[in-house]
């Protein structure tokens, strides 16, 4: 049986795994030793256990467990990642690219360097979400120190092609940092074959705890360093000090490795899970409008925009699904998404959107609810807004 209210909604976040919540658990009341305490075995128990959890995290992107540093979640990620490199890296340069569809925790991280100092350009997007290599190519100048480009976008699930990106920004002698929370655990990446140097990733977005997130940062030659951005005890090799969260970070350990271990199955089962929905939608609806490319995505991603529809009064009706609703034109009450305008889907008469994110419980049953659901209800408006014959 479908469950009602039905949960399409993971680009958002995830349910923990309750494989995840078995591990976690014995670190909250019995294993509940500070790693950082060096002389009992409470200590050693929890250092061990965060270990794993590193060599766990580390394994689902190919880096050496070293190169983990814990934070609480992508937004802290990001923020260490580009305040940290900048400060560090000003002497070189003060110029960072990044794109116009980053979460915000990358745009205003970049935009409060821009009032430190430093200049950014945000490079625009082509329709289909992804950047023009040439425009980046052309917007590097020899004081780039920094480029920050997502590896998955979280609205219209855009994967940017990052080994090409990282190619451009190494031969300018600049760093990549991703914000891979969408992309981590959903499709493969590697940070060596990528050229990575910087990737943010968080727990909830993958079957793992809220306020548990990692960021990878390569062990370079010469060494790259980050500016500290939370100062202390000088724990995560100085990166970021404070106690660390051992069951937020053995969960997140745990999480990555069933990611890992289930993804080539899993989805191929969401991609068919995912054209399924897409197909049932363009069955019984015209004026349907796929936002952004269906080539490069991620497998349980849709967005959609519906001709006709208010965003509003889309969202009202569709209650017993919790998706993510939005205006795919910029006169309505909703302001549309910074990422459709980006892709330049927002347009006079452009409708209402849905973003439908898939997820590990959603099931064949499930899609086909969604479908029924949205065909009525899109169908009732678009009959209210004719009006009566
Ligand atoms: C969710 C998300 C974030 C923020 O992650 P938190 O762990 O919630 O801080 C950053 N970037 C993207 C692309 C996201 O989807």
């Amino acid at each position: 049986m479908t469950p009602r209210p039905l949960y399409l909604d993971y680009h958002a976040t995830t349910p923990v795994d309750p494989r995840v919540l078995a591990e976690m658990l014995p670190f909250f009341c019995e294993r509940f030793g500070n790693p950082a305490s060096r002389q009992h075995a409470w200590g050693w128990d929890a250092d061990r256990a965060v270990d794993t959890a590193r060599a766990q995290v580390a394994a689902l992107i190919n880096a050496t467990p070293a190169e983990i540093i814990f934070t609480s979640g992508a937004t802290e990620s990001n923020n260490l990642a580009l305040k940290g490199a900048a400060e560090s890296l000003r002497d070189r340069g003060r110029h960072i690219v990044t794109v116009a569809t980053e979460h915000k925790s990358v745009l205003d991280a970049c935009k409060r360097l821009g009032t430190c100092g430093f200049e950014v350009t945000v490079l625009a997007v082509q329709a289909d979400g992804l950047i023009d290599l040439d425009r980046l190519r052309g917007a590097m100048t020899p004081q780039t120190i920094l480029v920050s480009v997502m590896a998955a976008n979280n609205e219209i699930g855009t994967l940017q092609s990052l080994e090409a990106i990282g190619a451009i920004a190494h031969q300018h002698g600049a760093l990549l940092h991703t914000d891979a929370a969408q992309a981590a655990g959903k499709v493969p990446i590697d940070v060596r074959a990528m050229n990575i140097d910087l990737l943010s990733l968080t727990g909830h977005k993958l079957y793992g705890p809220k306020g548990a997130g990692a960021l990878f940062v390569a062990k370079a030659k010469p060494k790259l360093t980050l500016a500290p951005q939370i100062d202390g005890g000088g724990h995560e090799h100085g990166f970021r000090s404070g106690t660390l969260n051992v069951p937020g970070i053995v969960g997140l350990g745990r999480a990555t490795e069933i990611c890992r271990e289930e993804m080539p199955a899993e989805s191929a089962r969401l991609r068919g899970l995912r054209d399924r929905l897409l197909d049932g939608l363009r069955v019984r609806l015209g004026g349907v409008t796929v936002n952004g490319t269906l080539e490069r995505r991620l497998p349980h991603n849709l967005h959609v925009s519906f001709a006709g529809v208010e965003g509003e009064a889309l969202l009202m009706a569709i209650g017993d699904l919790a998706v993510s609703t939005g205006s795919a034109c910029s006169s309505g009450s909703q302001a549309p998404s910074h990422v459709l305008q980006a892709i330049g889907a927002v347009r006079e008469g452009g409708g209402a959107s849905i973003r439908f994110g898939l997820g590990r419980n959603t099931t064949a049953e499930d899609v086909d609810y969604a479908i029924d659901r949205v065909v009525t209800v899109v169908s009732s408006l678009r009959g209210a807004v004719a009006g009566p014959t």
